[in-house]
Parts: C-alpha cells; structure tokens; sequence
C-alpha cells in the first residue's frame, strides 16, 4: 500500500522516531508563519471540515501499524493545521482503541482551543504541542500572520481552557525570531502567557530550515539562553537536533516516492534524508539527481547546508 497520509517515521527532535500523520493539503492552515517550513500558506482558513478522508487515513494506519513498527510516537503534523481536520478525534480514538501501545503526539499552531469541540476531540492524545510565539497583537500579524478571524487573546484563552480540561501533557513551543519576539517587552508578554497556560515545558525553536522569508535568522545559543532566563519558568528546553536513527525502516514501497513525500512537506538537507530513510548518500543522490532533472526537486543553501525542497512549494 503506497500511503498518502502517512509519512516517514521521521526521526524528531523532541519525539523520537515519530510516524507523521498529515490531514490537510498542502498548505492549508490558519496561520502563514513567516518561518513556516512547508512554504507559504495557500488557504489561510479557519473552516474546519474533512479536508482528507477520514476512513482513508485509518485505513493506512491499520496497515502500517499492524506491522508493528518500532516508533515512539504516532504524531499528527504535516502539510498546515491538522485541528482543522473534522475527523481528527474520530482517527485518534481509532488510535487509543486499536493502537494503545502507540503514544500519540498533536503538533498544533494552537488557533482553535478556544472551540470545546475541538478540546474534546484532542482530549485522547497523549501529548500536545502547540505553539505561541508572542504574547503582543501586533507581533503575532508580523510573525504568524494569522487568520483575520483570529487574536492572539483568543489564542491564549484557548490554551488555558485546553490545560483545564486536558489530562495529557502540553509542551508550549516558542519559535524564537531574532529582532521580533526577544524584546524585553516581549518575553515579559510571553512569561504572563506562559504562567496563564501552565504548560508542562516550554520548548524554545528556532529556525532550522529555509523559511518562508529570507531576511529571518536563526537565534543563537545565546539568543536563547536569554531567553530562557526572561521566562524564568521552571521548566524550558532548547531544541535540538536529534540523534541518527537506526535502521532505516521506511513504509512507502518506493524510494523516489518515500523521498519526495518527505521534502515535500518540509525542505531537507542529503544528511537529514540519510538519517529518515537509512538510505547511503550516494544512493539518495542517485534519487535527487532524478527528482531534480524532472524539476521536481530544487536547492536552496541555508544554514545547515544545501537543502532539497520540492518544486511546487515555493
Ligand atoms: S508553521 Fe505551522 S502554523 Fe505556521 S504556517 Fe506553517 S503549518 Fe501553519
């Protein structure tokens, strides 16, 4: 079965070796990051309805998960906002009923907890990631460029609703834009933010790929060693790349396909392929070089190196 919601596993850097759960098409989300990793947002929407079939995703995972594969966690991210999936607590029940030794993961940009619906059907998942990169209206137009339906006030009520009735764990995540959201002003907004939601950790991002504007820079160690300190919250992390995965188990039949469903939904560097797919560079090469010759694939150079990305998307 080729699948055409499921990706990866890929190796995360806070997850472990997560298989990926894509629910919308590319790029369909509430927000139009400015460092957004899968290019910019072609249906900025609020509408929440089944934008992919929802018998289609469970039926993939019933067959992928009946293999019994060794992942960490089932993680429900991809191609835009997957709480704009109308189906997404029916296919996490399927998960928790079907699949329990699987921890499931919702890495979400957070624009609609305020919607109790959307609280009950997350309520199954074992750990939330949403994000929250400012505290400050105008900072959130400027970085997340929202939906117009969309403030950032709602956005933090929303969040401290989900932590009132959420059992699981939220990992907040604060993707730190040098020059934008590190003011004092602003850490002070999000530590006043952070204390409303009382998440259980709060995980600092920065760039990592090629965004969606070029003029944006990664925040350095120091960058974020501030920044921790300004939220003085007992519990913050700093992202970091995770380990080489083992193996190189993939569950798309092809090699071309499995390499282009994954940059595809985000830009990769030949190292970062190697480690997803176990695959030796030479051979990924041999696949790039095709991709590229069709105009599938193109290069970008950023900060980790060249990163392969596919042609549509920017
Ligand atoms: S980073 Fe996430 S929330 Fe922001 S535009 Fe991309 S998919 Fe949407």
């Amino acid at each position: 079965m080729t699948y055409q919601h499921l990706f990866g596993p890929v190796p995360s850097r806070r997850l472990g070796r997560s298989l990926g759960v894509d629910l919308v098409p590319l790029k369909t989300c509430s927000y139009n990051c400015i460092y957004c990793e899968c290019g910019r947002t072609t249906h900025l929407t609020t509408e929440r309805k089944e934008y992919v079939p929802t018998a289609g995703v469970i039926s993939e995972l019933d067959d992928c998960l009946a293999k019994h594969p060794s992942l960490d966690y089932v993680t429900f991210s991809g191609s835009g906002e997957p709480t704009l999936h109308s189906g997404i607590g029916k296919i996490s029940d399927f998960l928790a009923e079907r699949y329990p030794e699987y921890r499931v993961a919702l890495l979400t940009n957070g624009s609609l907890f305020s919607l109790q619906e959307v609280r009950e059907e997350v309520s199954g998942i074992d750990v939330i990631i949403p994000s929250l990169d400012t505290g400050e209206e105008r900072t959130f137009r400027r970085i997340d460029r929202p939906h117009p339906s969309l403030s950032i006030e709602k956005i933090i009520s929303g969040l401290e609703a989900l932590r009132e009735e959420f059992k699981g764990e939220i990992w907040l995540e604060i993707f730190v834009v040098p020059g934008l959201n590190d003011t004092e002003t602003e850490i002070e907004a999000l530590r006043k933010a952070v204390l409303r939601i009382r998440p259980d950790r709060v995980d600092l991002n920065t760039l990592d790929r090629p965004g969606v504007v070029t003029w944006i820079r990664a925040a350095s160690e120091e960058d974020l060693e501030r920044f921790a300190a300004g939220l003085d919250y007992p519990a913050v992390e700093m992202i970091r790349k995770p380990p080489p995965t083992e193996g190189g188990e993939r569950f798309s039949e092809d090699a071309l396909d499995s390499i282009m469903q994954t940059i595809r939904r985000r830009p990769c560097t030949m190292e970062d392929l190697c480690e997803m797919s176990g695959m030796r560079p030479t051979e990924i090469n041999k696949y790039l070089r095709q991709l590229t010759m069709e105009g599938k694939v193109m290069e970008e150079r950023g900060k980790r190196g060249v990163f392969f990305f596919a042609g549509s998307v920017k």
